[in-house]
């Protein structure tokens, strides 16, 4: 017959269009194209290899979430250890076991002060899942029922499920899914390139924030429950606030009584140069979710740290909290994330994000700000954007909505460096132990692909 030999390259691209529903993909499309999908086999250090044997800089850590780099064997050792003393056991019902507890100390060591206990799950789409349902049962326990509203920005990306697809902004996720629920509000994000228009950045923060207030205002604020951010908006086009923005959040969250949570799924494990980049805006959270980082995507893990405040409430109040996923507490994701943490302090990931990489990527960014389809760049650490025009002054887009980015996103792909297109904008997030060496391979090949992009 005429089918390929199995595990071949065209035999995984036939099972993969036959079989496989991956997630955020055009099916037709997909069938259609002549390629096929690429199939990754290996990876080490900042490099995935194809199964054709084409070696790929990886630009965006997986997805934003290698972040000590691909191959190592600590992570390997310490799940397979794990697995042979206790794959799993749950933590329902008046029972723990150790990795989760100990993971859970560490995490209240590591995170901002004030927060000190953890909820467990296993992507970042059920810690807002668990936020949503914390939060109300929360306001429950305090006596306010009816705090139960919840106000997040356009372009944010906090998950998939229901309730983290209606507190992120994406519409297309939305439209035609009969979301956002119910009691879920959006206000327009910190996104000065696209929405400052003369306002000067500060300013425009402060109005940016101001947004929320009057949101709060207009549901009424015995109504809200919470307010949930990224520090950076990663997915929706690595946004940056000006420095006014989250200290102005910050009161007015306070002001009104409503929960602040951070989500820091992106963020937070030394992405910004900062153990978490609430440390950096100086945001104090009620509640900040966290997954990728927490185990460098090797396992599936996530969590919800709250606040003294609420965990006290939590406990004194009584009451069972009718939520929990049968993976909460994992012991063996537990035992990786141990494992990884120990690898970012022992080897001064964050210090190197903040002193060398993250200065470097900037410095290689801000030359290839004077390429003339390049209207800004920023960055911090390692997360970075640039944003591709037609035309500098007076700034001007290209037609077609994004599609200048998608062009410039497939020659990225085609010159072996995976970087992502956030409408016409390029975002990048590479593993946290990149060479300087590398990001100047990783600049230069961009730089190539912006030059066959204008
Ligand atoms: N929150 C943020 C900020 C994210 O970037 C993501 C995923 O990209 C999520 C939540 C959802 O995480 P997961 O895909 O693990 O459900």
């Amino acid at each position: 017959s005429d089918k390929p030999a199995r595990n071949t390259t065209a035999w995984w691209r036939e099972a993969d269009r036959k079989h496989h529903l991956s997630p955020f993909t055009d099916y037709k499309q997909l069938k259609e194209s002549e390629a096929g999908a690429r199939i990754v086999t290996r990876a080490e250090g900042v490099w995935l290899t194809d199964s054709e044997g084409v070696r790929i800089l990886d630009g965006m850590a997986g997805l934003w979430c290698v972040n000590v780099g691909y191959g190592r064997k600590e992570l390997a050792e310490a799940a397979y250890k794990q697995m042979l003393e206790l794959p799993y056991y749950n933590t329902f019902f008046k029972t723990a076991t150790p990795p989760p507890v100990e993971l859970a100390e560490k995490l209240a060591e590591i995170t901002p002060a004030g927060l000190d206990m953890v909820f467990y799950g296993s992507s970042g789409s059920e810690s807002n899942d668990t936020v949503a349902r914390l939060a109300r049962f929360y306001w429950k326990l305090k006596g306010k029922p009816e705090k139960a509203h919840f106000i997040s920005r356009t372009y944010a990306y906090h998950g998939s499920t229901m309730a983290a697809a209606s507190l992120g902004g994406m519409t297309p996720m939305q439209e035609g899914y009969g979301l956002p629920l119910p009691g879920f509000h959006h206000v327009d994000p910190p996104y000065w390139f696209d929405f400052g228009g003369e306002l000067d950045r500060e300013e425009f923060g402060r109005q940016a924030a101001k947004q929320v207030e009057d949101k709060i205002l207009e549901i009424g604020p015995d109504k809200v429950a919470a307010f949930i951010g990224e520090p950076i908006q990663g997915a929706g086009g690595v946004i940056i606030p000006p420095d006014s923005y989250w200290p102005e959040i910050q009161r007015i969250c306070r002001q009104y009584d409503v929960l602040l949570v951070a989500d820091e799924v992106i963020c937070g494990f030394g992405r910004t140069g900062y153990m978490f980049a609430s440390e950096h805006f100086g945001i104090e959270p009620d509640m900040m979710t966290m997954a990728k980082g927490i185990t460098s995507g090797y396992i599936p893990l996530s969590g919800v740290m709250v606040s003294g405040e609420i965990g006290r409430t939590l406990v004194e109040a009584g009451g069972e909290f009718f939520h929990g996923y049968t993976y909460s507490g994992h012991p063996t994701a537990c035992a990786v994330a141990l494992a990884n943490i120990d690898i970012i302090e022992r080897e001064e990931l964050v210090r190197k994000v903040r002193e060398e990489t993250g200065p470097h990527l900037a410095k290689r960014l801000a030359e290839l700000a004077e390429h003339p389809i390049v209207g800004e760049v920023r960055s911090l650490g390692l997360i970075g954007a640039l944003e591709i025009v037609q035309k500098k002054r007076p700034r001007t887009r290209f037609p077609g909505n994004g599609k200048a980015g998608t062009i410039c996103r497939d020659h990225c792909f085609a010159h072996n460096v995976v970087l992502r297109a956030v409408r016409d904008g390029m975002v990048m997030a590479p593993p946290l132990t990149i060479s300087t060496e590398e990001i100047d391979e990783l600049v230069s090949r961009l730089r190539t692909c912006l030059d066959l992009t204008a």
